[in-house]
Formats: C-alpha cells, structure tokens, sequence
C-alpha cells in the first residue's frame, strides 16, 4: 500500500469522468486520493514518489474475472491437432488434471506465479483464479491454496470443482462430492463457486443443485454458460441471480434478455474462440443489444486460450467481435470489477484502488490498434509501479 504521484499523463481515462488530457493522479496509501490535470496538482504532494507518464495514456488496471492460471503440464498436442482438423474437447481436461495432480505444491505455485507475473506486466491488477483440474477434494483444495498465495495483482478465488465429471466417476456421487467440498473451499479461501454448465459438462439441474448450495455457504456464484450448446444456463443464471455468466458463445436474445434483467454480467472470453476456431463472435453483439453489462476476460487456461494477456483479449474483442474501442475497454476493467462485485476497482475515482497501466501509446486507443506487439509499458498495483 504505497504512496504515488503519476505526472505528465497524456490522456487519462477514470471511467468517473470525461478523459482528462495532461492529467496526473494521486495515489495515497494504496488507494487513488485525487485525479485532475497535472497544472492543479495539490500543492501537499512534494513528498511523494513519482512516475513520469511522458505523455502517455492511463487506463485504470486491468481486472481479468476468469481464468484459470493454477495448472500443470501442456495441451500442445490438442492444439497442433485442432489445427490438423480436430474439434475442441471438453474431455481433454483430462490430460491437465492428471499433470496438475501429478505436480508437486512448489512446481504449481511456481508456474502459476510466472503466469501471472506474465498478466501483471500486461496490466492486469485484479485476476480470479479457478480451481477445476483437480476434480479430487484435496486436489481442488490444493489449487484453491495455490491461487490464494498469488502475488502481484489482487486475487479472488473460485472454487470450479464441477469443471467436468471425472471420467471414471458416476455423475451422481460426484456431484454430491462437490457439494459436501463447498465448506473445505470456503476455509480455504474460495469466494466463489463456478460450474462447468454444457453438452458434456454438467447439466442445468446438476449446475442449480451445485450453486444452491453454495448460496447457503455464502459462496458468490459463476457459471460457465452455453459455451458449446444453447441448454439454459443463461435463465439459470438468472434465476439464481449470478454475479456473472461467462462465454455464452451459444445464447440467443431471450437468454441475454434474461441475464440483462437479472444483472448478470456477461463475460466475453474471446481468446477461446480464436484459440478453438470456433468462429464464435455473433453473441457479442446479441448481449449488447440486450443491453447487459459486459466484461471480457482472458480465460487463460492449457486448453482453449494459453493467454494472460488482456489487451490481446480486448483486440480480439473489438476486431472480431466488433465491440467499439471505449465498451471493450470499460469490459475490460469496471465491467470485470461489477463481475466480481469489487466496487474499489476498474475505475480510478477517489478512494478506488491505486491500480493503472501506463500504455506505450499516447491514445488509448492505440492498445487496440497497435497490433501484436506490448501496449503496456508500466503497471501500478496499489499505487506501487511493478517492474
Ligand atoms: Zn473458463
């Protein structure tokens, strides 16, 4: 929790007010005290370390509300064969879970760290983390420990125990073990519990008895939703009044119509679309037009998007799914903080977190138009520039 003045900012975006142009911004034990323009800086911030934008645009920190960083081993051979002509798997989890659980504590923590350095030097300052390729009690258990001892962004938790039914377990018994592991996840520092709701995954039924009983032990909800299948995981999550419906890749205008009346946020993961050939980019649109609040996160995960980056999330989210460059990015970050209910992040008003990405660019603009190179040139977490 440090103290900051950013100076000689060219352009910056607060999502509180309209862009500032040649702006500066006070960051006073962690959290951001003033924000204006650099010629009305107070007079009391002599004394405060700082960093020298150079004309470049500031953005608030990136918040990355779905991934799944804690993994082992690789799905190398799953994408060199997609390319070769194969479909996206569901099943091929299977592969990740037996690495994961194959991998020592250390080896874990220590891929997933470098993962996540890796999203922090791209800008992200918030990330959820999923456990999910367990798929044992004391597996799941063990990634929830991992992703809780992340340094670098702030991190919150999510326990995804029904990612998909072990293959040599009956449906039943696992789903009733998922549900008796929900007080182990909540000790061990989950504050969400997420279900895996599709054509080879769970079923809605499996999905409402799972989420129910994470309500009562005070787990906030999140669903993998119509991902691969339209099977009403969308009007689920409504019903059940989910903090966020993630993919949706599948849903129509009634799904969205549902999510948007009931406040679900919808998550755009656009990196599995690219990453699976899927071609998935319609449903974008379909969500907007409903008029929800949507996100975008990078869903990084071994199999369907190995990505921690979210700028490329938000160039992807503009070029292919059409989304104008300022929706992408408000997605990006205060539509990500409303997904995990954070009302101190994404934004930068007065008493927010200290957390901004300097871009290497004088236009924010420029992170989506500049393409495949870094469009980040420092991050600050807490107002304590990483790096
Ligand atoms: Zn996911």
């Amino acid at each position: 929790m440090s103290d900051l003045v950013v100076r000689r900012i060219g352009r910056l975006t607060t999502w509180r007010q309209p862009v500032v142009e040649d702006a500066a911004v006070v960051i006073r034990a962690g959290r951001v005290a003033w924000t204006g323009a650099d010629a009305q800086l107070p007079g009391d911030v002599g004394d405060l370390p700082e960093l020298d934008a150079a004309g470049a645009a500031v953005l608030p920190g990136f918040v990355d509300c779905h991934t799944h960083a804690v993994w082992a081993g690789s799905r190398r051979d799953d994408f060199v064969g997609r390319l070769g002509g194969g479909g996206y798997r569901p099943g091929g989890i299977a592969t990740t879970v037996a690495a994961t659980r194959e991998a020592s504590y250390d080896v874990l923590a220590e891929l997933t760290q470098r993962r996540i350095d890796t999203a922090l030097a791209h800008g992200t300052t918030t990330v959820e983390i999923k456990s999910g390729y367990g798929l044992t009690p004391d597996d799941e258990l063990r990634m929830l420990d991992v992703a809780a001892e992340v340094e670098g962004p702030a991190v919150t938790t999510t326990y995804l125990g029904a990612h998909v039914v072990p293959p040599d377990r009956d449906r039943a018994d696992y789903v009733a073990e998922v549900v008796a592991t929900l007080p182990a996840a909540v000790q061990h520092g989950a504050s969400w519990c997420d279900v895996f709701c599709d054509d080879g995954a769970f079923t809605v039924e499996e999905a409402r008895r799972i989420l129910t009983a994470a309500r009562e032990h005070g787990l906030g909800l999140r669903i993998h939703a119509e991902q691969l299948a339209r099977t009403g995981a969308a009007e689920l999550a409504a019903e059940l009044g989910c903090a966020s419906a993630d993919h949706l890749e599948h849903v129509d205008a009634a799904g969205a119509k549902a999510l948007a009346a009931a406040g679900v946020v919808a998550v755009l993961v656009p990196v599995v679309s690219l990453y699976t050939r899927s071609g998935d980019w319609a449903h974008a649109a379909t969500l907007r037009e409903a008029g929800c609040e949507l996100a975008i996160a990078t869903d990084c995960n071994p199999g369907s998007a190995w990505c921690e980056s979210m700028p490329y999330a938000v160039q992807l989210a503009c070029l292919a799914m059409g989304l104008p460059v300022d929706i992408a990015l408000r997605a990006a970050t205060l539509g990500g903080a409303r997904a995990l209910r954070l009302d101190d992040a994404g934004h930068l008003g007065v008493g927010a977190r200290g957390d901004l990405v300097v871009l290497a660019a004088e236009h924010e603009a420029d992170l989506v138009a500049h393409l495949g190179v870094g469009g980040v040139a420092r991050t600050v977490v807490a107002g304590r520039p990483i790096g």
